[in-house]
């Protein structure tokens, strides 16, 4: 039978637009398939804060920051914490993507006109020792213009394949299965969906109005995470991690829906490491929301101080932007499904980032008289002001009395004592009169304060929460935000899927977070965050490129 195109690619996200442009530059022919309209192409990285984890970068040299390979290998392999027969190919790919971090990442990216933020960001700073969890130096570098500056080269590269005929999208196709033939995939068949002008991120209609088939010599799947479909979630949720929450937030849009996940799986591809997942802690809900239990993630510094919902405060190295699967895990051990942050307005004018780009209009918009207010401006910036006022989560009070009696009305559990938070936050403003002190969080922020980057703009001059001449006070209630997929399906480096009979499957290749970010799980358990956009651009090219070569 005849083929529509060389390759097809399912998913018109990060992943699949790089692995797409790949094959159209290369001279093949390329078919992007999304149930979505054309007003979603770049899927979720559209709305990322466009951060990217790159090691030894000429922003981190100018900032004096020294990384190699080894150290970023060596956080890596303590984050990930590879334990599993299933680990063989992750381990490979993780390799493999620190070498692209620390190699050809940046120039490649450069040379599509990408451009990045001067200031290196502290993500996952651990806390443990060298061995253990988190990123040893900064390496959170954020893209120029956030997320809808890394789609952009990608979609400007589409657009011209588009052009000369080597790409076409089918937008508002709906893959149901992979067509296979002697154990071969040789095309997709499903749903076309009916047009929906909904806007970007919305859910949109689901409605049928015909059927589709297409037929190429080879397959690639970037149809993303789970991280949308809450019942998914809980079903692949780790009993190491405690019970599922009863109540979570979506960081992501509905389409990120898993289905596609089953529909491979069907066809024999084996799926590994789905019980791990990134999911944070800091979500908070979002007032004008886009898409359903839409929530928004905060990136926080280092000094709010942040109590579980009995009022404890969490223990060392819990602290803001250090470990967030331990915060987790932490939390949910406590029977509760949200935490709490008590801070100062001086804390959250310097120290509050949300992460998505439509909540950074300096970043996103290239605004540098924007962007520069973040170090001079009185106020926080204004999205997170935006917040602090119509936030159904956040509160702010001028004395410790009155925040502590909306706390427990905000939450209605009525857990919270005032003599008990009022003792712990005296004890830890006593810590700072000194520069060197006894409590782990203060000593976290004398360090960070090191790093001129967290000096300028992420790091609040050391002070005492109860000091007024630094309120009003803020306490944000803190719910669970489902985010990312780390588990996924197993491939060899050049993307191509295994079958659950532990052979290549022909014609199939898996790429984004649909492949675990590369390999069924580059991750481990854990991430050094910025790794997600990246690990589609590494697989997502690796797919492309590969797949294009095997269509001869
Ligand atoms: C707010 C936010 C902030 C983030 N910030 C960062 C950051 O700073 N750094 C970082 O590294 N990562 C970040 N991420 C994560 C990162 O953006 C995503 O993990 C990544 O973009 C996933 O890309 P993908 O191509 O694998 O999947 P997606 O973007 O989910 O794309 C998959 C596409 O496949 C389509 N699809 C699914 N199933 C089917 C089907 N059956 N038929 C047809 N089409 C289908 C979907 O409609 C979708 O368009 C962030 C994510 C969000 C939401």
């Amino acid at each position: 039978m005849a083929e529509d195109a060389d390759v097809i690619v399912v998913g018109g996200g990060l992943a699949g637009l790089v692995a797409a442009t790949e094959i159209a530059d290369s001279g093949k022919r390329v078919i992007v398939v999304d149930q979505e309209g054309e007003q979603n192409l770049g899927g979720q990285a559209f709305w990322s804060f466009g951060g990217l984890f790159l090691v030894d970068s000429p922003e981190q040299r100018r900032l004096g920051i020294k990384d190699c390979y080894d150290l970023a290998l060596q956080d890596w392999m303590g984050t990930a914490g590879f334990d599993r027969d299933d680990d063989h190919w992750p381990k490979r790919w993780a390799e493999a993507y620190v070498a692209f971090a620390a190699g050809d990442k940046r120039d490649w990216l450069r040379a599509m006109g990408h451009r990045i933020f001067p200031v290196v960001g502290w993500a996952e700073r651990g806390g443990y020792d060298a061995m253990g969890h988190g990123n040893s130096v900064p390496r959170f570098h954020v893209t120029w213009g956030t997320g809808p500056g890394i789609v952009e080269p990608f979609e400007r590269r589409a657009r011209e394949a588009q052009k000369n005929g080597r790409l076409t999208f089918r937008f508002r196709h709906r893959v149901d299965t992979l067509v296979m033939t002697n154990g071969r995939v040789e095309g997709v068949a499903g749903a076309v969906l009916e047009p929906d002008g909904v806007a970007r991120g919305q859910s949109s209609s689901r409605k049928v109005t015909g059927d589709f088939s297409l037929r190429a010599q080879a397959v690639i799947v970037a149809s993303g995470g789970i991280g949308g479909n809450h019942d998914m979630v809980r079903q692949n949720w780790p009993k190491r991690l405690g019970e599922p929450p009863k109540f979570m937030i979506s960081g992501v849009p509905e389409h990120v829906d898993g289905r596609m996940i089953g529909i491979t799986e069907a066809a024999g591809a084996r799926l590994i490491n789905r019980d791990r997942m990134w999911h944070y802690v800091e979500g908070i809900r979002n007032w004008d929301p886009i898409w359903p239990r839409h929530g928004i993630r905060i990136l926080p510094g280092p000094s709010s101080m942040w109590f579980d919902a009995t009022g404890k405060r969490l223990p060392a190295p819990l602290f803001p932007g250090s470990d967030t699967l331990g915060q987790l895990h932490y939390i949910m051990s406590t029977g509760y499904d949200y935490s709490w942050f008590i801070l100062t307005q001086s804390i959250i004018k310097k120290e509050f980032a949300l992460s998505g780009s439509e909540q950074n209009p300096d970043l996103t918009g290239k605004s540098w008289r924007m962007t520069i207010k973040r170090a001079t401006n009185k106020g926080a910036p204004a999205p997170v002001e935006a917040f602090k006022q119509n936030g159904a989560d956040f509160i702010v009070r001028d004395n410790l009395a009155d925040l502590v009696s909306a706390m427990n009305a905000l939450s209605g559990d009525n857990l919270l004592k005032p003599d008990h938070i009022k003792a712990q936050i005296e004890a830890r403003d006593r810590e700072m009169s000194n520069a060197y002190v006894k409590d782990a969080q203060v000593m976290n922020i004398h360090n960070a304060r090191r790093y001129i980057g967290d000096k300028l703009i992420r790091t609040a001059k050391p002070h005492r929460i109860l000091d007024p001449e630094h309120g009003p006070l803020i306490a944000v209630k803190l719910n669970i935000l489902t985010r990312k997929t780390l588990g996924g399906f197993e491939t060899d480096l050049d993307s191509r899927v295994f079958g659950t009979n532990r052979e290549i499957i022909p014609g199939l290749y898996a790429a984004g977070e649909a492949a675990g970010f590369g390999g069924g799980g580059v991750h481990g358990y854990r991430s050094l965050e910025g790794t997600f956009l990246g690990g589609c651009l590494f697989s997502g090219r690796n797919a492309g490129r590969a797949a294009a070569k095997a269509v001869g």
